[in-house]
């Protein structure tokens, strides 16, 4: 579908109800499949090409939704709620489309806003872990190319993609490191196994490498050295806003199911449910609290990005770790309180279980988001 640039800026309810059919006759359709196969959602990132959703963050001169982060976080979030593979697809797509938005060529955009260009990032290194910001990987001229070396040790829908918004050492410059658009089938790209991971097994996270990979001199985003300004100033706030997203979407979906599951399962010889016992409705309410409590800061947030306010970056720090964390709690809580039948997935909260540890570990980490909270607080520089 072409998506007109004269049509009008969407709101966020206009922009959920054109998301909403696609998560209920599709995404619902194939998260099960997605993630029991490991199988790539194809399905799904089709039909948000269909809608224009993959277009969100690209600007409507480019025929995009010309939209922001924080309708990205919410469109990720609803997303998360059935699936969260496809959840992280799309939040990796719109960084890296937020980026091709500031600093990529016009048709690129055009292709992202047409649906027909998925993206990805491709930051963490073998090297460097996940100390994404400090790239070890090279970037050297040859005639009017440039040589990309690499081991990068997870890409989210590698293979999968058109391109990936890539980072190296600078070329010539000073700084910590420089952006490349790289496309997916560039020769000497090469992406190394199937991705076999605890949960989101339908992200196709696996390791590429580039041996004597070549791009035009053109497919810098952004200044020689100015990648560190990009990751920081527009991949962090996105990543953040969406990983947050997606953990607030499986908490969502876990307290949700877990509820309906212990207010239904009955106990015949007590004639009583589940959810007549005080320790699990404690429980329930623990899920519930942490939950809303996540959902609060999040969405403070969105309005600390939305106005600008002082203290967006202390948010965007926190918000992820916040999330994250609260994943693991209230993941951990809905396998109690559903019991063996959760453990045998009877109930759903088991992938999603799986699904929320990942949060907590994917750079920036919880660990790492507490260091440079407590630098922020304490007003010592972050690097
Ligand atoms: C599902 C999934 C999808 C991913 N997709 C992508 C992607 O699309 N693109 C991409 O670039 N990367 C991606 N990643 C990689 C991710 O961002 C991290 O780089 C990766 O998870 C780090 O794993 P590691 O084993 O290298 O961690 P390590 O760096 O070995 O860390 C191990 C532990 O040490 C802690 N630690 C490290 N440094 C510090 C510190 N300074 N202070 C305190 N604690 C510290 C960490 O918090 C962690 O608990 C993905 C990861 C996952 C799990």
């Amino acid at each position: 579908m072409s998506i007109k640039t004269s049509e009008p800026r969407l709101t966020l309810p206009q922009l959920l109800a054109r998301l909403e059919p696609i998560v209920t006759e599709v995404i619902d359709l194939h998260a099960e499949a997605v993630d029991r196969e490991a199988r790539f959602p194809v399905e799904t990132i089709a039909a948000l090409g269909k809608a224009g959703l993959l277009g969100l963050v690209t600007p409507a001169e480019h025929g995009g939704l010309g939209l922001g982060v924080v309708e990205a976080a919410q469109v990720v979030h609803r997303i998360a709620q059935s699936c969260g593979s496809s959840g992280m697809v799309v939040c990796m797509h719109y960084c890296a489309a937020l980026v091709l938005a500031a600093t990529g060529d016009a048709e690129t955009n055009q292709a992202i806003a047409r649906g027909e260009h998925l993206s990805t990032l491709a930051f963490s290194e073998v090297g460097s872990r996940s100390h994404f910001w400090a790239p070890v990987s090279t970037a050297t001229a040859e005639g009017d190319a440039v040589r990309l070396d690499a081991q990068k040790s997870w890409v989210t829908s590698a293979g999968r993609t058109a391109s990936m918004v890539w980072s190296s050492r600078p070329l010539a410059a000073d700084g910590a490191s420089t952006l490349w658009l790289v496309p997916s089938g560039a020769p000497g790209v090469r992406v190394v196994g199937n991705y076999d991971g605890l949960g989101l097994r339908g992200n196709a996270s696996s390791p590429v490498v580039a041996e004597g990979a070549l791009v035009p001199a053109s497919a810098r985003l952004g200044p020689d050295g100015g990648g560190f300004d990009l990751m920081m100033g527009v991949v962090l706030p996105c990543f953040n806003a969406c990983s947050a997203g997606v953990s607030l979407g499986l908490m969502e979906a876990i307290s949700a199911r877990s509820a309906a599951w212990c207010a239904g399962v009955r106990y015949a010889h007590l004639g009583s449910a589940l959810a007549d016992l005080p320790t699990i409705r404690a429980y329930l309410a623990k899920m519930r609290i942490q939950t809303d409590m996540t959902r609060g800061l999040w969405l403070d947030t969105h309005q600390a990005l939305s106005e600008g306010r002082p203290d967006t970056m202390l948010r965007v720090l926190e918000v992820k770790a916040a999330a994250g964390e609260s994943a693991l709690t209230v993941a951990s809580l809905g396998m109690r309180v559903c019991g063996g039948a959760a453990y045998r997935r009877e109930v759903g909260v088991e992938r999603m279980f799986r699904d929320a540890q990942a949060a907590s570990v994917m750079a920036p980490t919880t660990d790492v988001l507490y260091d440079f909270i407590g630098k922020a607080v304490t007003g010592l520089p972050l690097f």
